[in-house]
């Protein structure tokens, strides 16, 4: 079968790193484990010698889907579907480990489209995701740092996130063009309540599309009495969007929804 670029099909085939992966998740016997993107059941494969209690995959592919449903039959809950469809589906009784070599080319979207479930610690224990190393850099970047913006600040508000490791082009079928790393995220069980995430990302956006201007800018679209409440808040308005930290666009996201 050739893969598919459509689907971003580049399937992982190092043993090594293979097996670093999914020592990571330490799984347990009572583990449910959900896989976005199983492709051909390498990774999947590893997972099952663990012997976790259940194992979900969601594979767009159809026919990579069947060919899972033969290989692994009994062992295995493969759903084919479009993860993007699949959000509202993961509730279980209790919190969930998800694995994925994400697809690149939706990889921060089904990132961000986990970050905005609500509840999200009392549904999922941890994800362990792989992005393309820029993206991952991205996600653990902290303030005042070049690469800081709207993924690092979305996924701290909810999660901690940590960058394990860095995995070479070599380790795929077909070769990606660049670098790729593991993300290890934990959903934090108390997080800064706002009443829609949708602000947060808006907010991010507005901020970070312009990236090098001062923020005076985008404050001045978010608010009629932007000089008020940059005062209230302590924001100096000469600052860059990556000066700011994940607390301060909390506080600006709080003022625009108590004045919207
Ligand atoms: N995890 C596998 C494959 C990674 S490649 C491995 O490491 O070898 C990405 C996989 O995601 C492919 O199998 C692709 O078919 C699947 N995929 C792409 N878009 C998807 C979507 N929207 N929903 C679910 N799976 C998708």
């Amino acid at each position: 079968m050739r893969p598919k670029k459509s689907l971003s099909q580049n399937f992982l085939i190092d043993e090594k790193i293979l097996n670093l992966i999914v020592d990571s998740g330490n799984i347990k016997s009572d583990d449910i484990i959900l896989e976005i993107g199983p492709g051909t059941g390498n990774l999947t494969e590893k997972i099952i010698k663990k012997n976790p209690s259940k194992l979900i995959v969601i594979e767009k592919d159809k026919e990579l889907s069947k060919r899972l449903k033969d290989k692994f039959d009994e062992n295995l809950i493969v759903i084919n579907d479009d993860i993007l469809n699949c959000f509202n589906k993961f509730r279980f009784d209790r919190p969930i480990k998800v694995f994925g070599n994400l697809p690149y080319n939706i990889s921060t979207k089904i990132l961000t489209s986990f970050i905005k479930i609500d509840n999200l610690s009392k549904f999922f224990f941890q994800f362990l995701f792989v992005f393309q190393k820029e993206v991952a850099d991205r996600i653990v970047a902290n303030y005042n740092t070049k690469q800081y913006g709207r993924l690092s600040i979305l996924s701290s508000w909810k999660m901690n996130t940590h960058k394990l490791f860095d995995i070479s082009p070599k380790c795929f079928f077909p070769k990606p063009k660049v670098w790729s790393s593991l993300v290890l995220f934990d959903p934090k069980d108390k997080i800064e309540i706002i009443n829609k995430s949708e602000n947060l990302e808006r907010i991010t956006n507005i901020f970070f599309n312009q990236k090098r201007k001062m923020i005076k800018k985008p404050m001045k679209q978010l608010f009629d009495n932007y000089i008020d409440i940059s005062n209230q808040l302590g924001i100096d308005l000469k600052l860059r969007p990556q000066n700011l930290t994940v607390k301060k666009y909390i506080e600006i996201c709080r003022c625009y929804e108590d004045l919207s």
